[in-house]
């Protein structure tokens, strides 16, 4: 009994010019995976407007080739991918994207895609990011907070809806929002809730809710270190203390069913490529 897969960790690629944010190469994360025993990993390095975002499309590409070639030398399945930022505006602005990196070229490239609120963003500045997120925290104790709350779950929904997301990651960390609205939502379009690794951003209340509710989660390490891949202790501990049933973990002896392969596959059929499988 163990977890089969890892599908949220950092590499270099997640660096502001020389400054990197994360220690590890996907090659060294690729051995790492391999050591703590798993067959598959993802590499979701932050998107474009993180402010150790990865630099662009061109250094997207590669990090995809930079994944096909450690997934050949180890024989770990890797998914390139990005740690997608949630624009919390287009809860009320619907004339924005949810998703601030998804435009059709970057979507088109991905193998996996996480969307998440985080802090840290500079869209519109990073000053106004920090705002937000402010107001977010200081809100959590006034009476105008319901109006934030549907706000930013309306701005999670639309995400789910306009993009192949196939799981959140630590939902409601930094942004207040209906976490089990969301997470039912979320279930209902086959999308997993992610328990963190490292953060924990969902009390046990509302994870129990979830779970009853027949949520199915996603246990990743968040891992900004090779040495993290694969380690997720407080999502074991929430697993245990929160009474979550194994069959609702998506990478628990099995691997997740991620919903942007049919995505994918759909679009390589309408664009008369040959699909396999
Ligand atoms: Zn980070
Ligand atoms: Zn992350």
């Amino acid at each position: 009994m163990a977890f089969l897969g890892d599908y949220h960790t950092h590499t270099t690629f997640s660096r502001r010019g020389a400054k990197k944010h994360a220690i590890g190469s996907v090659l060294d994360n690729a051995f790492a995976a391999k050591k703590a025993g798993l067959t598959e990993l993802a590499i979701t390095d932050h998107g474009f407007c993180h402010y150790y975002g990865i630099d662009g499309d061109k250094a997207f590409d590669k990090l995809k080739i930079a994944c096909m070639q450690a997934e050949a030398l180890t024989g770990v399945k890797i998914y390139a991918g990005l740690e997608n930022n949630l624009d919390p505006r287009s809860g009320k602005n619907k004339a924005l994207p949810a998703l601030m990196e998804c435009t059709p070229e970057t979507i088109a490239k991905l193998e996996i895609v996480q969307g998440g609120y985080h802090a840290m963003v500079g869209t519109p500045t990073i000053f106004r990011n920090m705002l937000f997120w402010a107001r977010n925290v200081i809100f959590k104790f006034l009476p105008g907070r319901k109006k934030l709350i549907a706000r930013n779950t309306e701005a999670y929904k639309r995400a789910i809806d306009e993009y192949p997301i196939d799981f959140i990651g630590h939902l409601n960390r930094g942004i207040l929002a209906d976490a089990v609205e969301v997470a039912k939502y979320a279930h209902s379009k086959g999308v997993y809730i992610e328990l963190n690794g490292r953060h924990k951003s969902l009390t046990k209340k509302q994870i129990k809710k979830m779970a009853a509710a027949g949520v199915q989660f996603i246990c990743n390490s968040d891992a900004h270190n090779p040495k993290d891949v694969g380690t997720m202790p407080i999502a074991v501990k929430l697993i245990k203390q929160c009474g979550i049933p194994y069959s609702q973990i998506a990478n628990w002896d099995r691997l997740p069913d991620f919903r942007s392969q049919n995505f994918i596959s759909a679009r390589r059929q309408k664009n008369g490529e040959v699909v396999d499988g």
